[in-house]
């Protein structure tokens, strides 16, 4: 007799027991189970199958990328799968960015040694150091002192990108912020102020010793230097008296009279390189080039909205993203990459969620287009963000409403209790807040769709924050199994530099 046959005669028995001799062939119902062909059903056990499947990738990796969504907290993210599905035409909540498709995740605790919510540079530091900072800082623990440089000596954490390059790894970072902003600056500098990116900010301080971020990006004294960095922030590299090539009204802004790019190329007189437009950026050879610096913008590169009218033409994200590892991959040693999507953040800073959601779709593409060519068996591919913002997702808006819309419910327009529509995304604080108890605006017959709409906020603050919700941690390739559960931000340096075996082989290139 079977376990269950057995099981079943004794409730057969005890039924028997209880009951007339009319029922005595009657038995407790089974539950059939009927949605086995239900679609959200199958979606998901085809998912279950897929983490049964698993098998952690356990060897050492060769490269890592780390995509930084600034500001790509998860209701951005959500956000922004619906409207990357909805601008293809196909259901937007149920649509998969690049990286919901990644077999390993983790939570992360974003705050700064000294703040409950962080600024860039702290959260990119713990990304690149494994130590937590303070706000405004790069590359220093929160022992430092912002703005101080004296005080803040003998502070320095020693970043992925110097421990990369001082064993032979190639390094670079791509971002359409600048590239002396402070993501991508927690690669490659040390700075007791992040605005600290060219002479003329810096003043005074030089004295006791610091220097600017774009100097310390082409002076970097590790290995052969940064190989690959790719974004904006031009006016931080050229003189004061020397025209922009793309804005010849306007001047760089360094007052020690160097040109950066100038001295970048004669750094790497044989195989360097520097654009600040499409054709000089389509001309860098990756088979001869091992050293390209691109700075497309005097500042922030163009949101991806308004790319298209850039005047001296500007890669998108991917391209830049796609040709910075066919540089970096020639090193057989392998490459740390880090590719930021910079201006996530600036668009929510703008309470204008058109362009936070495009610049996501854009960050997405480059997350696409960098997994079709990379192996992933010797690659991990991280993708997370470096905070959140106070973006929201509200009211019951129908399934298929436009995500950038007003709240229908059943197909009517959603009132809130001041008599006045609501749009499904709006914002904790920033300049679409309104000042001096002017009452909320009347949205019934705005265009919320516009792509220079500025969504709704609680708080009128001329700049929206961010937010010190955790974000999210996606990742895939050597040892991305070991993002699991919830971690400090800065967590993920350690399981980098474990893929990578990176503090070990440089003990190791010490003792040689
Ligand atoms: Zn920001």
């Amino acid at each position: 007799m079977t376990l269950l046959s057995h099981h079943r005669m004794i409730r057969f028995v005890s039924l028997a027991a209880l009951c007339c001799a009319s029922s005595l062939s009657a038995r407790a119902e089974d539950a059939t189970f009927v949605q086995g062909e239900n679609p959200y059903y199958k979606s998901n056990k085809a998912q279950l199958d897929k983490v049964l499947a698993q098998v952690p990738n356990v060897k050492q990796a060769k490269n890592v990328i780390l995509f930084v969504g600034d500001g790509y907290g998860v209701a951005t993210m959500t956000a922004a799968r619906i409207f990357e599905g909805q601008s293809r035409g196909v259901d937007g909540p149920s649509n998969k960015l690049a990286h919901e498709s990644f077999p390993y995740s983790a939570i992360s605790r974003t705050y700064a040694h000294d703040s409950l919510v962080t600024d860039s540079a702290p959260s990119a530091v713990a990304m690149t150091t494994g130590v937590k900072s303070n706000n405004n800082m790069l590359g220093l623990s929160g022992d430092a002192v912002w703005k101080d440089c004296e005080k803040s000596k003998g502070k320095e954490v020693t970043t992925i990108g110097e421990i990369a390059k001082s064993i032979g790894m190639s390094v670079g970072a791509v971002s359409t912020a600048r590239i002396t902003d402070a993501t991508p600056a927690a690669v490659y500098a040390h700075s007791a102020h992040r605005s600290w990116e060219n002479d003329a900010v810096l003043g005074d301080q030089a004295k006791a010793g610091c220097t600017d971020i774009a100097n310390q990006l082409v002076t970097f004294k590790y290995g052969d230097g940064l190989d690959v960095m790719f974004g904006g922030g031009r006016q931080n590299f050229l003189p004061e008296t020397m025209a922009d090539p793309e804005y010849p009204d306007k001047k760089g802004l360094r007052k020690d009279g160097r040109d950066l790019t100038a001295e970048w190329l004669k750094r790497y007189s044989n195989s360097g390189a520097y654009a600040w437009n499409q054709e000089g950026f389509d001309k860098i050879d990756p088979k001869t080039v091992t050293h390209a610096l691109a700075l497309f913008e005097r500042d922030n590169m163009q949101f991806e909205a308004d790319r298209p009218k850039d005047k001296g033409g500007e890669p998108a994200l991917a391209d830049m993203a796609t040709k910075a590892i066919d540089i970096l991959s020639q090193n057989k040693e392998g490459y740390f990459l880090m590719v930021e999507g910079g201006r996530i953040d600036h668009g929510s800073h703008n309470n204008n969620a058109y362009r936070t959601l495009t610049d996501a779709v854009a960050m997405d593409k480059a997350v696409k287009a960098v997994l079709a060519k990379v192996n992933l068996d010797e690659t991990l591919v991280i993708v997370t963000a470096d905070h959140d913002h106070t973006l929201t997702i509200t009211g019951y808006p129908d399934r298929d409403s436009n995500i950038l819309g007003l709240v229908k419910e059943r197909g009517k327009i959603a009132l809130a209790d001041d008599g006045k529509p609501y749009s499904i995304i709006g914002y904790g604080n920033g300049p679409g807040g309104k000042k001096d108890g002017a009452p909320r605006a009347d949205l019934t017959n705005a265009d919320v769709t516009d792509p220079d709409f500025v969504q709704q906020a609680l708080v009128p603050l001329s700049s929206e924050t961010h937010a010190g919700q955790d974000v999210a941690i996606f990742a895939t390739g050597p040892w991305a199994h070991l993002f699991q559960g919830i971690v400090d931000e800065n967590y993920t340096f350690l399981v980098i530099d474990y893929a990578l075996k990176a503090n070990e082989r440089l003990a190791a290139h010490a003792k040689k």
